[in-house]
């Protein structure tokens, strides 16, 4: 007799052992196209290690397990340490070896730059660097956050004379995680602190205070006061911290361990029991007259830690891309294995009207993120945070992060660069926060109907897609929220009319042959001309419109036209507002077979 009460039929089997880069034409070419392929064979390489089974089940072990702070030794003094699981070092290990931490600012050859000056943009290093990024948060997302603060904190650092003390082990691709004072380690991470309980958005609104412990100025240091709501990251080397200074809001480099081999007056309160982000550690903190070095000129903190923010914040519409492409793939494999009504799931058309949909999304999100990594890539220049100061008038300041207020001119560029023309410009000024907005919202739609597509399976914990979903509104939250960036669109629009005018004429040309695309660029410029309170009302439709427009000009000019054609005839017009609702456009194959294939 069979005592077996059921066969397991029909279940899909896991998606591991595949190669992230391969499968994946969007980013390949992409990267291709943007000025990375001499990266190709790295990012081939990244890919097929991040795509190994074993690769995704350190990535659960490294969420299940979550971090945990050790505030006290077993004699009662304070030790603030934090415990990861191993699988942890792992995700740290790789990204370091991929340089995704520093390469962005290494030179042509990946080697170091002088470490004195402004660093070196290499060629197609912010492109290769977003592509690795994309592929290493499918897998495991949580390593990101240490990742991007301290790339980003390194294009703030090297205008500091005493750069050249940290930059080695800045550059340096060997993670090391030990818990001691810098002078014996061989890499650093640096995480950033502004959020107090009482305001993340408005930083004018902190109160931690720094006192000079000498006669103070740049490179002199204070001792700190106060505390942070969030310091992701709390073990780092050093935070990059906003401060009150007697001169005005200042920011602070602040080690975990003094030169004399104490620990600096940082008390982690405790960690932060998050919704998803699990892998990795967000603290609350106290600074007990912790010493911390003035970075920039005093005063000028918050436009110095907004250049930090600007690639952070590319750093959220990649994350959020890679989201999407994992919630994507998986959804697409679960449909070409798994049948209903005695049909895949792939072959049934309303199905295939939905993996479409998703598939163009994902497809958007990819070509616009490489595109705003290539006008990193393209835009340099030693002049840093000086290159339109002195061009608006100080009443149009505000207090939200992103508009530099604090600068003397009131002014500032937060990418800190010099850009090379004024598209490029606005691309980092304009469209940066308006990706992060929207790209990072989609991402959030996305998981959820990905999920749906696993059906039962893909609400359980076991699943792929449960981790995604969880993961996905954290890029929207941090780094400036959805209203901020939107805001932040609005005041580099009518700081800078003539970056805003770039833009517009940039997609305006490329609209004219489509009716759909031409009526939305005519009523996106009137839009744009909405004048008094009415205006910040539609700053969420501005920042979309542009987001779209940009998308669907980029997939015209570079992707088959059949993706091209059902992006325009789903995003414009008659767009849905769930995913699948306009119909599977005749080319659902050729879309679909684009969007993943192994083979
Ligand atoms: C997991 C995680 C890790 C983090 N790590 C760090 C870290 O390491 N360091 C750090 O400094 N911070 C960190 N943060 C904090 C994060 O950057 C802030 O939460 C974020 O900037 C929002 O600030 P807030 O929470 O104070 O919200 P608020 O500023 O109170 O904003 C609340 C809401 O109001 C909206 N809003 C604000 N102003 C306006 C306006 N004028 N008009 C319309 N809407 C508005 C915002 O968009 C938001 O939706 C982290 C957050 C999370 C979730």
């Amino acid at each position: 007799m069979n005592w077996a009460t059921h066969e397991v039929t029909n279940q899909v089997p896991d998606l591991v052992d595949y190669n992230l880069y391969d499968s994946d034409q969007a980013l390949r070419q992409g990267v291709a196209r943007e000025g990375g392929g001499a990266h190709d064979a790295s990012l081939l390489a990244y890919g097929a290690k991040l795509g190994e089974a074993a690769s995704f089940a350190l990535a659960c072990d490294a969420n299940n397990d979550k971090p945990q702070l050790e505030q006290f030794d077993r004699r009662g003094c304070r030790v603030d340490r934090v415990h990861f699981h191993p699988a942890w070092g792992h995700f740290m290990r790789q990204a370091f070896r991929q340089g995704m931490h520093c390469s962005a600012w290494e030179d042509n050859q990946m080697r170091p730059s002088s470490f004195s000056g402004v660093a070196d943009f290499a060629a197609g290093g912010q492109v290769a660097r977003a592509a690795a990024y994309l592929m290493h948060g499918q897998v495991e997302a949580g390593s990101l956050c240490p990742i991007t603060m301290t790339s980003a904190a390194i294009p703030v650092l090297c205008n500091e004379p005493w750069f050249d003390t940290i930059a080695p082990r800045l550059f340096s691709r060997d993670y090391d995680d030990r818990d001691m004072p810098l002078a014996g380690k061989t890499s650093m991470m640096i995480g950033m602190g502004m959020t107090e309980k009482q305001g993340g958005s408005d930083l004018r609104s902190n109160t931690t205070q720094a006192r000079p412990e000498g006669a103070g100025g740049r490179g002199q240091p204070y001792g700190l006061v106060g505390h942070k709501w969030f310091f992701s990251s709390p073990t780092s080397d050093a935070h990059l911290v906003l401060a009150r200074a007697e001169e005005g809001f200042s920011c602070f480099y602040v080690p975990r361990w003094l030169d004399d081999g104490h620990r600096n007056a940082i008390c982690l309160q405790r960690l932060k029991n998050k919704l998803g982000n699990a892998s990795n550690a967000s603290a609350e903190v106290e600074f007990q007259n912790a010493t911390g070095w003035l970075v920039g000129e005093p005063g000028r903190g918050i436009a110095t830690l907004v250049e930090m923010a600007s690639f952070t914040r590319l750093d959220c519409v990649l994350g959020s891309a890679a989201l999407q492409r994992q919630a994507l793939v998986q959804a697409l494999h679960h449909a070409r294995h798994r049948k209903a009504f005695g049909e895949l799931l792939i072959n049934q058309p309303l199905m295939q009207s939905v993996l479409v949909d998703l598939a163009l999304e994902s497809e958007a999100a990819t070509i616009l993120a490489l595109r705003l990594a290539r006008t990193l890539d393209a835009v340099r220049g030693p002049s840093a945070s000086r290159w339109h100061e002195d061009q608006a008038p100080r009443h149009q300041r505000s207090q939200t992060i992103g508009d530099g207020a604090d600068s003397p001119s009131g002014t500032h560029n937060p990418a800190g660069i010099f850009a090379a023309t004024p598209l490029d410009q606005a691309f980092v000024r304009i469209l940066t926060p308006a990706a992060k907005f929207w790209v990072c919202k989609r991402g959030i739609e996305m998981a959820a109907e990905c999920m749906e597509v696993l059906g039962g399976n893909g609400y359980i914990e076991e699943g792929p897609l449960a981790r995604l979903y969880r993961e996905t509104p954290v890029n929207s939250i941090w780094e400036g929220s959805g209203n901020v960036m939107c805001l932040d669109v609005l005041r580099a629009m009518e700081r800078e009319p003539e970056l805003a005018d770039a833009l517009l004429s940039w997609l305006r040309p490329q609209c004219l042959d489509d009716a759909l695309l031409r009526q939305s660029v005519n009523d996106l410029r009137a839009l744009c001309e909405t004048k008094g309170a009415s205006r910040q009302r539609v700053a969420r439709r501005i920042a979309q419109d542009l987001v779209l427009l940009t998308q669907a000009a980029l997939l015209r000019a570079h992707v088959p036209q059949a993706v091209a054609d059902a992006f325009v005839s789903t995003r414009f017009g008659r767009a849905g507002r769930v995913f699948g609702v306009i119909g599977t456009p005749l080319e659902a194959e050729t879309i679909l077979g684009r969007a993943f294939n192994t083979l």
